[in-house]
């Protein structure tokens, strides 16, 4: 798939449109989900043009996938879900392609936390 370079979330990395900013570093960015499934429910964004996880792990450099680990990290922390800091654990999912339903297409993780979530994020309705 070739990346849509007018897509919703390059928009956000170019500050066309605003986002509610979670964390940052130097090649990934956090923000809240817009339509939150649940009480957390953030997106963690490589900052470089890449559709989806596939395309990030094939083509990523080292750097951006160390990055965009330490990203997730940092909002596992923030948010309080990290089991590892006392939270009750989250879900995370990156919906992938046309049998992913994904949406957005530029690479996007979805955690999803702060209350039981049952089977949320798992179908759509
Ligand atoms: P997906 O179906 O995995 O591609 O998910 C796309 C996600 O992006 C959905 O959960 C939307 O609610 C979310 N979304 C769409 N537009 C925005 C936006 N402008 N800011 C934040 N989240 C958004």
């Amino acid at each position: 798939m070739n990346y849509d370079k007018n897509n919703i979330f390059a928009k956000i990395l170019r500050g066309e449109i605003p986002c509610t900013k979670v964390f940052e570093n130097e090649y990934s960015l956090a923000f809240k989900d817009i339509s939150p499934q649940a009480k957390i429910h953030i997106l963690v964004i490589p900052k470089g043009a890449y559709t989806d996880i596939d395309d990030f792990y094939t083509k990523a450099s080292e750097k951006e996938i160390i990055s965009f680990s330490n990203a997730v990290k940092e909002v596992l922390k923030l948010t309080g879900v990290s089991q590892q800091s006392g939270g009750n654990g989250f879900r995370a999912i990156a919906n992938t392609g046309s049998d992913g339903i994904q949406e957005v297409p530029h690479f996007h993780l979805h955690i999803l936390g702060g209350e039981n979530l049952g089977l949320r994020g798992l179908r759509k309705s």
